[in-house]
């Protein structure tokens, strides 16, 4: 497995041109097709300190869906250090595509029920002080702190970064890096978790910046979706040959889309959205479902 920065591209999207605004789209997607782009920002701080103090073995926490699980697994292949999933839920009969490639890449799973899940609780095999916990989907000051390396080399004058909203570790280290007088829109794809803004904010290392999460389009939830959504993707594919995810950004790019037929922007704004990978995701839906 290689993942290759240099396919990361900025396309415009000329479909959208015939609006006040301009948008463009940083093709973090591009990256792998499976180790989906801000996660691999995200975890690149955490390997660094696992890998100084020489820790036995990462864990991590995350659904079976979950793109920071097989993300984790890869980039721990990649660093040679062995790696344990703690999994949400019964064992199933048998596992998603994202399990299976997690394992394929080496990563034991370890499932716990939705109660110890929810409370974070370590199976007793993997407690040990050797070993390196990394919390669900890279929250925390190092993931932002990898995050915000995902504008470096990103060249142009951007009036507004907007980005789909999981954890919001992504969103901390964007508005932690952008300059004065950028805005950070996120759109969050979880239903009414205005906890968001807190965990974002606790993510900050300068107060004074602006940025705002969208509630509006998280479609039913996590991992949600409507039939409107998928008919959104698919045309959107159509028209700018760029595939999405359901859970992230086919929510953004509709959101986006939405706000600046509302005037959200003002007239002269430019847009540079995230494409933070996921495609990966798309394995859940059913066959055809998608025209990419
Ligand atoms: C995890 C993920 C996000 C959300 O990132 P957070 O830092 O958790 O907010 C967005 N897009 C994709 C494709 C993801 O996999």
């Amino acid at each position: 497995m290689q993942l290759v920065f240099d396919n990361i591209s900025i396309d415009p999207l000329t479909v959208w041109s015939r609006k006040a605004v301009e948008a463009s789209v940083l093709r973090l997607d591009k990256i792998h097709p499976v180790v989906s782009g801000n996660k691999w920002f995200k975890l690149r701080y955490y390997l660094k300190e696992a890998k100084e103090l020489r820790c036995k073995k990462i864990i991590t926490f995350g659904g079976a869906w979950s793109n920071h699980i097989v993300a984790t697994a890869a980039a721990c292949k990649m660093n040679d250090i062995p790696v344990a999933g703690i999994i949400r839920g019964e064992k199933p009969t048998s596992l998603s595509p994202t399990l299976k490639q997690a394992e394929g890449y080496g990563m034991e799973l370890h499932f716990i029920s939705r109660d110890d899940y929810g409370e974070k609780r370590i199976p007793l095999s993997l407690q040990s002080d050797e070993n390196y916990l990394i919390p669900e989907g890279g929250f925390g000051q190092k993931g932002a702190a990898g995050a915000a390396s995902i504008l470096d080399g990103v060249i142009g004058n951007y009036t507004h970064y907007c980005c789909a909203v999981g954890t919001g570790t992504m969103m901390a280290g964007l508005i932690n890096t952008v300059s004065a007088g950028q805005q950070v829109i996120g759109t969050a794809v979880l239903k009414n978790n205005y906890a968001l803004n807190e965990n974002v904010r606790s993510l900050l290392s300068n107060q004074s910046k602006e940025w705002q999460i969208i509630h509006d389009y998280h479609f039913g939830g996590y991992a949600k979706h409507k039939p409107e959504l998928l008919r959104f993707m698919n045309e959107f594919y159509e028209q700018s040959g760029i595939p999405s995810d359901f859970v992230y950004t086919g929510k953004l790019f509709y959101a986006v889309n939405d706000l600046i037929t509302a005037g959200f922007f003002a007239q002269g704004s430019r847009l540079l959205l995230i494409h933070s990978g996921g495609l990966q995701g798309n394995s859940s839906l059913e066959k055809g479902t998608l025209i990419f």
